[in-house]
Parts: structure tokens; C-alpha cells; sequence
């Protein structure tokens, strides 16, 4: 006889509720299909309920002093750093297929992210500035904007939760979390941390459900004052639209295509290892994977051959194994979608070098395809998968212009040993973040992280997500002297 499975409640107010129509959802383990558990399918009157007791949430929230905003977060800080952060190990595993690696990783930058929000509180600087009549003083305030819709993705689905939640709490907001529908277990649990770390529990809600159920009443919710997602440009531009429509702040955190180039100065054993990090880590699901690379012609074959033979040797075991590389990708339109641009890519005159196939179950093999046609989906649109494209320049010039050729602009690299090359390669390179040395997916808690064009609005991190979360406030007064 199997276990029955359990069933999760998700939180309203900092209850623990089922949806309003008692509808409920398997989560499943990418791994094997496992039915982890169920949980609430929220609607439009769910959204309704958490807007409205987060309105309360946010009076009480923001009316704290900053010390005790700061104190809330940094004992959150401490529970993840502790025993609390151990318990995410296995769900990031089992509910998004991270490698045991992976998930650690995660759950170390969310402590960073949480101290580093923990700071912003106390960071709410105003202004003064002079006025010509002397009579006359102005001031400048920082607000918090009020309650804000959070939207997140399953790819990393506790520290971009926890960035797109804990600097908007700094700013003194409520904040009402719909987690991705393929990882809402982590989203709950990171709901409880934050409640045992003392959030007033009206200041937080995580409504589980699918996007177009419960993602979209959300960010079209006319009590909202402010929407954040971090999602698939596709969804980006609904939300966008949503919000533009009740004329409310929205971040916009999207997909990439970012490019890696490797001069003619790189040494091609080293730039490989770098490359294949940069697209290889977690299946290529990250925004900022490396997925077009451009050569420059003099290292192509020595660094292509270096490429393949790195992705031939990446090993793809259990995820709790230490070695363990990466896992499966998230569901079976996610592989299929990967594997369908190889193909086309491939009929249409592309080499594939390595891999474009499943391994087994939803893992696909490391993949290397070899100048693609530049009007191919595999080169054009994000793929989100381990497939990487390489193609060869004559120059820095050309190089520069393949990469530019791009409607996203998340992050971009350059490796070379010429510091002065890099840097002037990379004040041209159109992208929100440009790495020397380094592959295209970095991390730091503090850096302003964003998009240009398709990539997405807003940047987050820091003082920066300070300024995405607050309004300023112009207060004058006649006093005369
Ligand atoms: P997705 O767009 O499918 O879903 C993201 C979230 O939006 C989910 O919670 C989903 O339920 C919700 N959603 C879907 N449709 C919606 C709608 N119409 N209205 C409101 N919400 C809706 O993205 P995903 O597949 O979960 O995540 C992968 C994508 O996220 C990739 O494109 C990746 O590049 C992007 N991403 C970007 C960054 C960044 O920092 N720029 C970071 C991580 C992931």
C-alpha cells in the first residue's frame, strides 16, 4: 500500500489555508515523477483575500522602526545559516532537481541576500536641496510603496525568492509570494522561516497556484502597489502590460541569451573549463547561462575541441552525489522544447559536436552545436537547457557584433589575459552585466542585477532593489526665518 500524500497548506496572513474552492495540486520531483506532496490550487478570490489583509500587513510592517525590520531579517539570516537552512537541502533537490552542489549554493547566497537586505533597512536615505526662495525647505522622503505582488520562477526557486522578497520587507512593504507551480514547497518553507524569524504574519502571504489562476489575478490586482516577477520574457510582457494598465511600479527580472567571448589571447584548455560552468550549471536553467559563445578564429578549434571534451566528461549522477554536475531539466515541455531547437538548428546546416539527446528520464546530454544559422531559434531565443552554440569571428569587431545581435541583454563575458581588451570590449557589449575572466553567470547580493531589452526592466540588489521598492516624496514647508 503506497503513503497517502500529504497535503501542504499554503499561507494567507501568516495562517496556513487551503484555497478557497479546496482545490489542490501534485508537486512532482523532476528526478523521477514522484508525487512529493499536494498543495492549495489558488484563484482570483484567494488573490482577493492575501491584497486585502496584506493592506493591514503593510500599516503594521512599515509603522516598525527600521532596527526592528533589520532584527526580523537577520534572525531570518540565522535560521537559514542554521538548522532552518537545512531543511531546504532536500526540497531544492527533490522539487526542482538541483544537485545536492547546487542546492547548497543556494541556500548560502540566501544567507548573504538576507543580511544583506538586513542592511538596506536602515539605508532608507532622503534629501534636502536648496530652494531660492530662503524661506522655503524642501525635503526629500523614501517610502515604501505598500504591498508588493511577488512572481518567481522554478529555477532558483529559494535564493531568487528570497532576493525578490527580503530587500521589498527592508523598504518596510507586505508582500504577497506566488511561487513558481513546479516549486511551491520551497516558497512555503521559506514562508515559515520567516514567520518563526517574527514577520507580522498579515505582512506575508504565499498563494500556491499556476500562472494564468493565480499569477495573473495577482499582478493584474488593482490593490497592488508594486509587481516583481522573475520569469520568461513571455510573462514578463503580461505582467508588464497588467501593470501598465493600473499605471503601478513593476520589476521586470526576464530570459537571456547571453554571450561569452573568448578572444584570441585565451588560453583555450582554461576558457573551455570557464565556458562549460557558465552554460553547464543546473541544465543551462539559469538566466544568465552562457548559451552563445563567439571565438575568435585563431583559438576556434583547439577551444571547441577543449568545449566538447569537457561536456563528454561532466558527470551526471544521482543528485545527491557530490560529483554530480547537473540533473534533470523541470518538466517534459522543457526538454522537449531544447531538443526541438537542436533539430531545426541541425537541418538547417549546424554541426552538432556533442550530446542533443536525453540521457534518460527528462536529463539531457551536455550539448554542443557548431555554427548554427544566426536566424535559428537555438541562437535567437532562450533555450534554457545544456545546449551551448559556438560560433567563430574574424575579429573583436565581429565578435562584438555577433553578440550585440541579440533582443536580450542580461549578462555577457569576456575571457581574455588583455585587461585593457576586455574592458573595452566590454564597455561596448549591450548587456546589464559584463564579466572579465569569468563566464556570464555571476552572483553578488549588492550588484545591481537586470536586463536590457527582452532581459527585462528594473535591477535588483543591494541599494538598487532600495530604489525599486520605495517612492520618493517631496516635502516642502514655508518657514519663514
Ligand atoms: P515563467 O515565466 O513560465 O514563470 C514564472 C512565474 O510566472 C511562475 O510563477 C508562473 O506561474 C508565473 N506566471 C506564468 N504566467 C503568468 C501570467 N500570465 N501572469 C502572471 N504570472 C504568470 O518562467 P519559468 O519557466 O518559471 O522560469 C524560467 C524563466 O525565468 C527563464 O526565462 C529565465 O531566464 C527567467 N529567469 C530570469 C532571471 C533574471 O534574473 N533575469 C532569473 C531566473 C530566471
Amino acid at each position: 500500500m503506497t503513503a497517502p500524500v500529504s497535503r501542504v497548506p499554503m499561507w494567507l496572513g501568516g495562517e496556513p489555508v487551503a484555497a478557497q474552492t479546496d482545490a489542490w495540486f501534485d508537486v512532482l520531483a523532476p528526478a523521477d515523477g514522484t508525487v512529493l506532496a499536494q498543495v492549495p490550487r489558488a484563484g482570483r478570490e484567494d488573490v482577493d483575500a492575501a491584497v486585502t489583509v496584506a493592506r493591514q500587513g503593510f500599516f503594521t510592517w512599515s509603522g516598525q522602526a527600521p532596527a526592528a525590520r533589520e532584527a526580523v531579517l537577520l534572525k531570518a539570516a540565522e535560521l537559514m545559516a542554521g538548522e532552518g537552512g537545512a531543511r531546504f537541502l532536500d526540497t531544492l533537490i527533490d522539487e526542482s532537481g538541483s544537485v545536492i552542489a547546487k542546492a547548497r549554493n543556494e541556500i548560502r547566497y540566501s544567507v548573504d541576500l538576507l543580511r544583506t537586505a538586513a542592511g538596506e533597512c536602515r539605508r532608507l536615505y532622503g534629501d534636502t536641496f536648496p530652494n531660492d526662495n530662503p524661506e522655503r525647505l524642501s525635503m526629500v522622503f523614501r517610502e515604501p510603496l505598500g504591498v508588493v505582488g511577488v512572481v518567481s520562477p522554478y529555477n532558483a526557486p529559494l535564493s531568487l525568492l528570497v532576493k525578490m522578497t527580503a530587500f521589498p520587507l527592508a523598504a518596510g512593504n507586505a508582500v504577497v509570494i506566488k511561487p513558481s507551480e513546479e516549486t511551491p514547497l520551497t516558497a512555503l518553507a521559506f514562508g515559515q522561516l520567516l514567520l518563526d524569524a517574527g514577520l507580522p504574519p498579515q505582512a506575508l502571504s504565499v498563494l500556491t497556484g499556476f500562472g494564468g489562476e493565480c499569477g495573473a489575478p495577482l499582478s493584474g490586482h488593482p490593490g497592488l502597489d508594486c509587481i516583481a516577477l522573475t520569469g520568461s520574457t513571455h510573462t514578463g510582457i503580461a505582467v508588464g502590460k497588467a501593470a501598465m494598465e493600473h499605471m503601478r511600479r513593476c520589476q521586470l527580472e526576464l530570459g537571456g541569451k547571453s554571450a561569452l567571448l573568448v578572444l584570441a589571447d585565451a588560453d583555450p584548455e582554461e576558457a573551455a573549463a570557464i565556458a562549460a560552468d557558465g552554460i553547464f550549471t543546473h541544465a543551462g536553467q539559469i538566466c544568465m547561462a552562457n548559451s552563445r559563445i563567439v571565438v575568435e578564429a585563431p583559438v576556434f578549434r583547439d577551444f571547441t575541441a577543449a568545449l566538447v571534451r569537457r561536456a563528454e566528461a561532466l558527470h551526471l549522477g544521482d543528485l545527491r552525489d557530490e560529483n554530480s554536475r547537473y540533473g534533470p531539466l523541470i518538466n517534459r515541455a522543457a526538454l522537449d522544447k531544447a531538443l526541438a531547437q537542436v533539430a531545426d538548428a541541425v537541418a538547417r546546416g549546424a554541426t552538432l559536436l556533442t550530446g542533443g539527446e536525453a540521457l534518460h528520464g527528462l536529463t539531457m546530454k551536455p550539448t554542443v552545436v557548431e555554427a548554427p544559422p544566426l536566424d535559428c531559434a537555438l541562437w535567437r531565443e532562450e533555450t534554457f537547457a545544456p545546449v551551448v552554440s559556438v560560433v567563430s569571428a574574424e575579429n573583436l569587431d565581429e565578435a562584438i557584433e555577433l553578440a550585440n545581435d541579440s533582443a536580450y541583454g542580461l549578462s555577457a563575458a569576456v575571457l581574455t589575459h588583455h585587461l585593457q581588451r576586455g574592458l573595452a570590449a566590454a564597455r561596448r557589449l549591450r548587456s546589464g552585466a559584463v564579466h572579465i575572466g569569468m563566464h556570464a553567470f555571476q552572483s553578488n547580493a549588492l550588484a545591481p542585477i537586470g536586463g536590457l531589452g527582452l532581459s527585462g526592466l528594473g535591477r535588483s540588489g543591494g541599494r538598487y532593489s532600495t530604489e525599486e521598492f520605495t517612492e520618493l516624496k517631496w516635502i516642502s514647508v514655508e518657514a519663514p526665518a
